[in-house]
């Protein structure tokens, strides 16, 4: 079976030399223990972080192992109760073809209630940090209005549609391409959108905002953020969630440069863990599910065949912005 490792570490933005594809056996279960049959696995940002050998809130991947993340796979034999071969497992060793995991790290996930790859995104992490951020960290209320950055992505697609169907004055995304504007208009239903890289992000927000912003989620940081400040009306608020501009950077960030308005305009930004807010878990669930099931909300990913072999490019693209919605690898 494959595995991908980590076999450098990146300065600046990593190149397919950073992993290098493993040949391992597949061990068999121990007392306690599932082996799984990885089906489809997820390409994240925050992994770009753990490649750096920096202290965070996700330990480093270590060089000549194999890298981790979530993924959804079938079990193919279990040492352990709750669990049996043909059950599906939502679980932390992606990277591979094949894990052996305990059985008490992974969950049960239901193919008949919702597709496998809905784990990984609009169900899973990235659909419980946009809930989460944009309801409990940015204490979102009806008639704000909302930006979002990174709005076609994984979690931006879900923020900018929980926020309309909660009762946002007005929902206003930014992204990477003409097409994904016209998605974020023409599809998810925002009011607006802007092609980041068609202009300085202030002039393009301004312009949209013309009664300012109460509420920024932030997927990317820096000129996105100094913007968002700019045009945040007084007792706006921000979640900040990522920082995808900056997590191939070398020189510190020349943006935000505006702190200071926060002051005046008594503006809170406040930073957004998805750990954190499992309390929300039943009641996200719940909300999403009614959404997706009566069509108010869409959700679109982006699925790279051909196996554990393409991940890293996966990943890499998706850094590169090449994803709609969530990035995924179909394994098997
Ligand atoms: P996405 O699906 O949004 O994929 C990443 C996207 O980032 C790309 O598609 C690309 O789209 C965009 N991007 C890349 N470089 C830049 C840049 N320089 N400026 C602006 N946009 C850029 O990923 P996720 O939805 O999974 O994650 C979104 C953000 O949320 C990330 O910052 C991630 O780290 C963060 N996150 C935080 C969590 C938390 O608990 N705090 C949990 C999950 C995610 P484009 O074409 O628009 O450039």
């Amino acid at each position: 079976a494959l595995e991908v490792r980590l076999a450098s570490r990146p300065h600046g933005w990593p190149t397919d030399e950073n992993f290098e594809i493993a040949e391992v056996s597949v061990p068999s279960p121990g007392e306690g223990q599932i082996v799984v049959r990885n089906v489809v696995m997820s390409v994240d940002p925050y992994m770009r972080g753990r490649m750096n050998d920096v202290k965070s809130y996700s330990a480093p991947f270590q060089i000549g192992e194999p890298l981790d993340g979530g993924v959804v796979g079938e079990v193919v034999a279990s040492n352990f109760d709750g669990l049996k071969p043909g059950d599906h497992v939502l679980h932390g060793l992606g990277w591979r073809e094949y894990a052996v995991l305990d059985g008490t790290q992974a969950l049960k996930v239901d193919p008949a209630v919702a597709p496998l790859s809905t784990y990984l995104g609009v169900l899973g992490m990235p659909g419980l940090t946009a809930y989460a951020g944009l309801l409990a960290t940015a204490e979102f209320k009806e008639g704000d209005v909302v930006f979002v950055s990174g709005a076609a992505g994984a979690v931006g697609q879900l923020v900018g549609q929980i926020a309309r169907l909660k009762g946002a004055s007005r929902v206003i995304g930014s992204a990477g391409s003409a097409d994904k504007v016209k998605y974020l208009v023409d599809e998810l239903g925002f009011d607006a959108a802007f092609n980041y890289k068609d202009g300085p992000v202030a002039e393009q927000l301004a312009a949209l905002a013309p009664n300012g912003i109460d509420v920024y989620f932030d997927n990317v940081g820096g000129e996105h953020l100094e913007a968002a400040i700019a045009v945040m009306n007084p007792h706006g608020r921000a979640a900040l969630c990522g920082a995808i501009s900056m997590y191939n950077d070398t020189t510190p960030p020349a943006a935000p440069r505006n702190l200071v308005q926060l002051i005046g305009k008594r503006i809170t930004l406040r930073g957004l863990l998805v750990g954190d807010h499992q309390a929300l878990q039943p009641q996200f669930v719940a909300e999403m599910g009614a959404w997706i099931a009566s069509g108010e909300l869409k959700y679109t990913e982006t699925v790279v065949e051909g196996g554990v072999r393409q991940a890293p490019a996966a990943f890499l693209g998706m850094l590169r912005g090449e994803n709609t919605g969530k990035m995924l690898v179909q394994l098997g």
